[in-house]
């Protein structure tokens, strides 16, 4: 079974690009284009990992993050916000709303994998390294 990621991201060449990378290091990729479609899927597909843009269209990713960390289930998934650059203190709120760890964009394609698994808990890594 791949590891599965679920996609939080407004932009389409942004959505484009990550699952594009995310799908070569062979996970299985789940899309949401909002935060109502995003904490949805989250429920539905409980996935391994979480990658959160912060500017959306109605519920920023800060909100989702706090949303996701309420529920149980969801508490201990990695959310990683995915950063402007130029939004200074952008990273401190990501991590104070709950999430694990940031990537800033734009999304460098020859680092990206590893630097969202360097986010992962031992036991994830484990799960991935066995694929
Ligand atoms: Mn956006």
């Amino acid at each position: 079974m791949k590891l599965k990621a679920l996609i939080i991201e407004d932009n389409e060449q942004n959505m484009y690009m990550l699952s594009f990378l995310l799908e070569k290091n062979n996970y299985e990729v789940f899309q949401a284009f909002n935060g109502l479609d995003g904490i949805k899927a989250a429920k539905e597909y409980l996935p391994d990992v979480i990658l959160l843009d912060i500017q959306l269209p109605g519920m920023d990713g800060y909100q989702i993050a706090r949303e996701l960390r309420k529920r149980n289930d969801l508490n201990s998934i990695p959310i990683i916000a995915v950063t402007s650059h130029a939004m200074v203190g952008d990273r401190e709120k990501a991590m104070a709303s709950g999430a694990t760890g940031y990537i800033e964009k734009p999304i460098d394609p020859d680092n990206f994998t590893q630097r969202l698994e360097s986010y992962f808990s031992e036991e994830l890594l484990q799960r991935r390294n066995h694929l």
